[in-house]
Formats: C-alpha cells, structure tokens, sequence
C-alpha cells in the first residue's frame, strides 16, 4: 500500500531546499527525495556562487523579478544563520570603444529591473580600483557577492529538518501517476516505496523533464524540450589579482568567460558554453588556448601556465542552439492541468540567487 504523505519535493540542490524549507515553515508536511547519496551534488555545486544583483535579465522575466527580490532575502537570510558571504562587488568592463554601448545597456536593463545602484567608472579610476585589468569604461555593480553555497544547502535543510521535514538519500522517483485522489511517485533505490502526495514539487533541475515524463497524467506537449549546454572553468594559481569579480560585456548566450573569487581567496575563471548531448561532466582540457585567449583582452598580465583546470557545470535549457537564452519556467496546475503539481524547468543562473523568491513564488502557486 502506497504510504501517505502530504508534500513531496523531488530533487535536494539549492532550489529543492529551499522549496522543502519554505513549505515546512508553512506547517506543511515534507519529504524531499533525492537520487544520490547526497544532496547538492549537481548544479548547485558546480556554479559561480556568485550572488548576482539582477542586471542582465530581460523587463518583466521571472530571472529578473526572482534575481532582485532573491538577492535582497539572501543578503539577510546568509546574515542571519552565518552562512558564509561578501558583499565583494562586480565590475563589467568594455575592452574597446564598440563595447561601450553594451554598458550603456546593461545600465539602462538594470534600472529597468529595480538595480538601482551600479555606477559608471571611466577608465582612469578603473586603474584604482582593479590596477591589473585592461579596459576603456567599466559599470561597478557593489550589491554582487559571493556566498559558499553548501553552507546555504546545509542552512535550508537544517531550517526544514526543525520542522519536521524530511530529506530520504538514494531515493530516485522512477515514475509516477497523477489522478484525482493525488500523484503516486514510485521512489527506487534500496528502499524502494510508493507514495501518494497531494502536492509535488518537481525540482529535479537537469533532469526535471525526464521526470515529467516519467509521470503518467502530465499531458507530455506541456513538457519542455531540454538541452544542456556545459561550462568548464579554470583556476588561477597564486595571490587574486583582482579585488572584484570581473565581467566582460557578455555574450548572446551566456555571460562570457568571467573572474569570480571564491571565499578562500581562489581566482577562478569560467564559465565557457557549449552545447552538449548528455549530462557528463568530463573536463575537456583542449579548452584551454581558448580560456587564455579571452582572458587576456581584459587581463593582459596573465602567465603562461598559470591556469589550472578546475570543474565543469551544466545549465538546464529549455531552448538549444540559435535561439536565445529562456526565461526561468514554473508550470503551476493551470499550465499542465494536474492538481497539486508544480514542475521547476531551466532554472540556470541566477537560480542560485534567487532560490528564496522561488521558494516564496512556488509556495503562491500551491495555494491557487
Ligand atoms: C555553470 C553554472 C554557473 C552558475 N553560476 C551561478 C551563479 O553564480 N549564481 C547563481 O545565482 N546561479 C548560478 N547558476 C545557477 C544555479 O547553480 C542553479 O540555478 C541552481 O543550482 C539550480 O538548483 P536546482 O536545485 O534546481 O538543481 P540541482 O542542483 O541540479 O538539483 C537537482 C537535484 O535533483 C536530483 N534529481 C534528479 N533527478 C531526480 C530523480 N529522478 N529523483 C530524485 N532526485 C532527482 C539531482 O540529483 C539533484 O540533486 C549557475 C549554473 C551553472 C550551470
């Protein structure tokens, strides 16, 4: 007989917990269910962890909205329960005079999304602040950070754990059936059990799809496509010569290759982008030419040698190559018609930053 429970969240990375938290906290009761032997080994630990102020995203997108709010509630949740954080400050730079309309955009797009404190530096005081970088105009972002991000996994599931929810390792939902009397998931692994649930949460971030799929009753055209497109990063031996995250003006689809300091003082650079056919985090050490190449517009004074290959991520797509980057998507009943269900799709960057406002929004839309 399938066991009861009220609440299921299917994934424990970052956006998994804090949806488990916030559900708790609402007196829910919660079993998150993840397939490995530990919860955020996927992409919640294998990004930037960098705690973005919302500039990029587009007027009115989810990633704008959930980024800005996001950012706010983790300043002052990292503050309250001592996760580890700084408020370290970004700076985007133009290598050349073409790039300084790109600026100016994300100026304006900035704005627009309610980040209201970046400021225009000219290239003489740029040599002050960051004397090792190369650049003609730079826009300094002071609310971006960097925060460790398995100290803020810990912190979202010791806030549920206190109220009761639970998190079950090794416990991968292999398939499942929605109905009128609630959704049956079918959890494998040595404990292998059935469950009916009133509400499911899909938070499975990369395989979110083959999830949906795997559920008999979510009509399969409200099911995105999914591609995933890999990021290596490189680190850089010896003392930071940055005091700041550095960005150049990015690219259609992605960031560009940035700096990024972690807590610890360690440079990293990264991410790339490319498109690849399956989740497989193998580092491509063939990258590497193409790393120094563009690094060096930005930071001329990089060594031969001194990159060292570091970690792979892989962002969850909904769109694939041509088209551009899409916008975080939530699918509540009113989309996929099945009740108590919401399903998480493409959440990449700035996912991290803004898995409380997630949380807050998937909350809203379990109430509907
Ligand atoms: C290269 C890169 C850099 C990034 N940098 C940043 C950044 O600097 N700042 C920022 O804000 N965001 C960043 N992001 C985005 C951020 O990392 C993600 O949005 C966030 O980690 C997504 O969390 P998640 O919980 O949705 O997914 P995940 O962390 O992937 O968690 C999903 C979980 O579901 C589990 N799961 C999968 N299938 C099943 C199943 N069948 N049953 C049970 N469990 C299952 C997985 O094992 C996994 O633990 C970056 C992303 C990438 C790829």
């Amino acid at each position: 007989m399938a066991e009861q429970i009220e609440c299921a969240v299917i994934g424990a990375g970052v956006v998994g917990l804090a949806v488990a938290r916030r559900l708790a906290l609402a007196g829910r009761e919660v079993v998150i269910l993840e397939a490995e032997n530990a919860f955020g080994t996927h992409t919640s630990s294998r990004n930037s962890e960098v705690i973005h102020a919302g500039i990029y995203y587009a007027t009115g997108s989810l990633k704008a909205r959930l980024c800005v709010t996001g950012r706010r509630a983790l300043y002052r949740y990292c503050a309250e329960h001592g996760v580890r954080h700084r408020r370290i400050g970004q700076l985007i730079v133009a290598t050349g005079e073409a790039q300084i309309a790109g600026l100016k955009e994300y100026q304006a797009q900035a704005e627009v999304n309610g980040v209201t404190d970046l400021e225009w530096v000219a290239a003489d005081r740029l040599r002050d602040l960051e004397p090792e970088v190369a650049c003609v105009a730079g826009v300094l972002s002071p609310s971006t950070g960097i925060l460790d991000s398995h100290g803020l996994m810990l912190a979202y599931l010791g806030d549920a754990e206190a109220q009761g929810a639970a998190l079950a390792l090794a416990s991968p939902v292999i398939a499942g059936r929605a109905g009128n009397d609630g959704i049956v998931l079918e959890v494998g692994g040595a404990e292998a059990m059935t469950i009916r649930c009133r509400t499911v949460v899909n938070a499975a971030g990369l395989d979110a799809q083959a999830v949906a799929h795997s559920i008999e009753g979510i009509p399969a055209h409200a099911i995105p496509p999914t591609y995933y497109a890999i990021g290596h990063y490189y680190t850089l031996a010896g003392a930071a010569p940055f005091r700041r995250l550095i960005y150049p003006v990015a690219r259609q689809d992605w960031l560009g290759v940035h700096v990024t300091i972690d807590l610890g003082g360690q440079v990293k650079f990264g991410p790339d982008f490319s498109w690849i056919e399956r989740v497989d985090y193998r580092f491509d050490e063939s990258r590497e030419a193409a790393f120094y190449t563009a690094i060096r517009h930005y930071y001329p004074g990089l060594r031969d040698g001194a990159l060292q290959p570091g970690y792979t991520g892989i962002r969850p797509r909904i769109t694939g190559p041509g088209a551009p980057a899409q916008d975080f998507v939530i699918q509540s009943p009113r989309e996929h018609g099945v009740a108590g269900l919401v399903n998480l799709y493409g959440i990449e960057s700035p996912g991290l930053t803004a898995s409380l406002a997630i949380a807050d929004h998937v909350a809203e839309l379990l109430k509907e």
